[in-house]
This record gives C-alpha cells, structure tokens and sequence, in this order.
C-alpha cells in the first residue's frame, strides 16, 4: 500500500509517510487507494483470529506492499504489533445490547496508548533505522499525549525523548505519568502556555542544525502510523459480541475531538468492518456535528470540558475525513453526530455508576451519544477511551464514587518527579536539552555506542 497527502502529490511508502509525519504539501497521509475489503467466509475467518494475530493481518494489509521491497522484513510489522498491542481490551456489557470496548488497560490509561506503541515500535524497529546515534522524540503535551508517548519509547535504547508541558496546567496524575519515569526521558515543566511549549517544538525543528545534531523526530499526533494503529481494535468490538448481539446491526460511538480515531474508524470499514453506522461524539466543541447536520465547516476556538482531550473546535483530522468521504461517498452516509453538554455528560456518569459502571467524562460522551444516536433495533459500542482513575475529580462530583487507583498509576505515586524547570526562552531550552543528551550519552550510549 502506497500513501499519499490529502491535497494531492505523489504516492510515497509507508516508511516515508511515517517519518515525514506531515507531507511537505501540509495535507495528511491517507492510503492512496482503499484496502481490498474483507467480506463472507474472509471476513468471518479474519474475526476469529486472536486480537494481535488480526492486528498484524490488518495492518499487513495497509502497508504489506512493503514486505515485498524489501522496507520491511517478513515477521518485523508482527514483532513491533506484538509488543505495542501487549495489554488487554476487554467488551464489557453495560445494559442489554450496550457494550464498551475498553481501550485504556495500556500504560498510560488512554486509548492514545494503542497509537503511540506503534509508533515507537515502527521507528525503533532496527536499532532506529540503522543509524549509530540515537534519535531525539521532542514534543509538547497538554497532558495525554506526552504521557502515552513518552511510556512509548520509554527504555528503548533506539531514542530519547524530550517532552515540554506547561506548569501547572496539566493534571498530577498526567504529570506523575511522565515526569517520575526518567531514563530516556526528560520533560520539561515550561513556564509558558502550551501555545508557548509548542512555539518552542517547532523553533527547534525549523532549526536545521538541531535537527541534524540531535536526530529530531516529530511523534506528532497526525503521523500515520498512530492512525493505522487504531484500526484493528474496531475489529475487536466486532469479534468479541456475543453471538446474538452479531446478527444485529451496529452502532459504534466515537468520543471525539481531533477526529483521528473516526478516520481509523472510516479506514476500517473500508478494510470490511461489518457496522451500520458510526456516532461521532463531540463534547461542547460541536464544530463537526454542526457541519454534517449541514452547516458550513467553522472551525473555532474550543470551549472547556471536563472531557478535556476532546477539547477541539479546530480538529486536525477533518482533513483525512473529508478526503475519505470524497473519495468513497458511501462512507458520509454511515456518519451520523452528536454534540454532548457538560450537563449531559455528568448526568450520563452518574445514570452508568447506578447500573454498576464508572465511565470517565470522555467514555460518558460517547454512551450519552450514543443514547441520542441508536435506531431501533441497534447493537451498540462505544469505543471507551480513558480510564476513570485518570478523572477522580470528574468521577467524584458525577457520581459521589472514588475510583481505585489501577497499579500502573499507584506505582508512580512512589517515585520522584524528575522534570526540570526551563524559562519560555529558545536559548534556555536549547542549552538545557543539549546539556541533558549529552549526559544520556555518557550515561547510556547508543545502541552502537557512538559519540554526539
Ligand atoms: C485524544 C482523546 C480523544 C479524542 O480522540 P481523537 O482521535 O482526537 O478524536 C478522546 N478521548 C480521550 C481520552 C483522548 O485522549
């Protein structure tokens, strides 16, 4: 499978798109033509393999072309999905016919584990591509992402990784995620908005020289390998229905924001995910559900929710859907949206903690999204895509319940924060990121011991 930029331009591998994140146009990549869809007997064989089995089926199909060129070696796409895809995701039944596929049993308890694992693998498959020095993963984070990223490539010889995050802006719990883990990874606590740690990202890559120096690799959150990533889990929630609720048509719910995760969702369907339809669910920030009940696209300035990662009023990945929907009309026909209200979406927590689930704000959504969306007669998924433990404010107010803090997050309770103060200054975050690669050197060279 070749890819190639929404806007145009010509097909590139799956390993180019990978390391340019963005094309050089400004689109995003998307594969240049539709998978060959799955259906009857194919179909039916695939959803009985286990999940990582699949996963490598799945994607095999999405970037194998690659495996003939030699880009990439027969077993190496299973080796890197077999250790991203290492924790489980559960279907749980919330009410009768209505299920949630927890996402959030990876490290950081987020769904954006699924992405960035991959990822990390992808790149670090080969000792980094080959080369002596190791690369330099540098990003902003307002929470999620820097977490999920950092745990990503966490340990691997292959990288370090730099992650600037605003003080005091983000939660403890997201914090302690990244900042008590040490090694290969520095964060640094910027006295600065996230607007400001992202205007320092991006003066350092626009630098040539840094980018040389420090081998600067963008994990971006449009990089194609964290969109494929989520691809096979929509499979997952096919598989694991029990075999009454399979006969009926389905409905999946989608919370939300950057609109990555339904473009997975659109890729799916084109590799021969058996649905009826998807509900995109937004929070507050209603720019696409506006837009598909037929206004104009107005992207905006996103407005505060407790379903905070969903936060979005300007998504990046409309751009991929709106390629997807031209190039395969059939698929707008299979999107219907939602806005949620804060109102809503706690009232929703405390309907599910009654009837024995707690959903965190972002999953909340989705179910109350869902409840919206549903036609008689529907099966109904919603992709959960946090853990409750990371919202206990949230949890608490919605519901009156404290939720028990899951190991991977109780570990990091005990451990010393590491993160370093930077100033809002290019110079100052350059002396301080050279001066800590050049002590990971001395501590830890490289995977063939080469000098910076
Ligand atoms: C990122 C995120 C979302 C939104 O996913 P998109 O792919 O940006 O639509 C939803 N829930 C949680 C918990 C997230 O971290």
């Amino acid at each position: 499978m070749s890819f190639r930029s929404t806007r145009g331009g010509p097909a590139v591998s799956f390993a180019t798109a990978v390391e340019q994140g963005l094309a050089p146009d400004g689109g995003l990549y998307l594969p240049a033509a539709p998978a060959a869809r799955a259906t009857g007997e194919a179909l039916e064989a695939l959803l009985a393999l286990p999940f990582v089995d699949r996963s490598v089926a799945l994607l095999g199909r999405l970037v194998g072309p690659e495996v003939a060129t030699g880009e990439l070696a027969t077993g190496e796409l299973a080796a890197v999905v077999r250790r991203a895809f290492d924790f489980p995701l559960p279907l749980v039944e919330v009410a009768p016919g209505t299920f949630v596929l927890e996402l959030f049993h990876g490290p950081t308890l987020a769904f954006k584990d699924f992405g960035a694992r991959f990822l990390a693998g992808w790149l670090c498959r080969r000792g980094g591509g080959g080369g002596e020095r190791p690369f330099t993963v540098l990003t902003a984070t307002s929470g999620d992402t820097g977490a999920a990223v950092a745990h990503a490539f966490w340990q691997r010889p292959e990288a370090r990784v730099v992650v600037l995050y605003p003080r005091g802006r983000i939660s403890a719990h997201q914090e302690r995620q990244m900042a008590t883990l040490g090694g290969n990874v520095l964060c640094l606590e910027v006295d600065g908005s996230f607007d400001d740690c992202q205007a320092l990202v991006k003066a350092c890559f626009a630098e040539a020289g840094l980018r040389e120096a420090w081998r600067l690799t963008s994990a971006n959150s449009i990089n194609v390998a964290r969109l494929l990533a989520q691809v096979p889990y929509y499979f997952e929630a096919v598989a694991r229905l029990p075999a009454a609720a399979r006969g009926r048509p389905l409905l999946l719910a989608v919370p939300s924001g950057n609109f990555g995760n339904l473009a997975a969702g659109l890729l799916a369907r084109q590799l021969g995910l058996p649905v009826a339809a998807f509900g995109a669910a937004t929070n507050a920030n209603a720019t696409v559900p506006e837009h598909l009940a037929g206004g104009e696209y107005r992207p905006r300035p996103s407005v505060a929710t407790s379903s905070s990662a969903m936060d979005v009023g300007a998504p990046s990945n409309w751009e991929r859907i709106d390629a997807l929907f031209a190039s395969d009309p059939g698929l707008r026909a299979l999107v219907r949206a939602t806005s949620v209200s804060e109102a809503e979406t706690l009232a929703t927590m405390a309907a599910a903690a009654r009837s024995g689930y707690l959903a965190d704000p972002h999953t909340a959504v989705g179910l109350a999204a869902l409840g919206a969306l549903r036609r008689e007669g529907e099966v109904g998924v919603v992709l959960a895509t946090a853990h409750p433990a990371k919202f206990p404010a949230v949890v608490r107010a919605a519901t009156g319940r404290e939720v028990a803090l899951p190991e991977a997050l109780a570990a990091t309770l005990s451990r010393p924060l590491s993160a370093r103060p930077v100033a809002n200054d290019f110079a100052a975050l350059v002396a301080t990121i050279g001066g800590w690669l050049a002590e990971q050197e001395r501590a830890a060279p490289g995977p063939a011991g080469a000098a910076v």
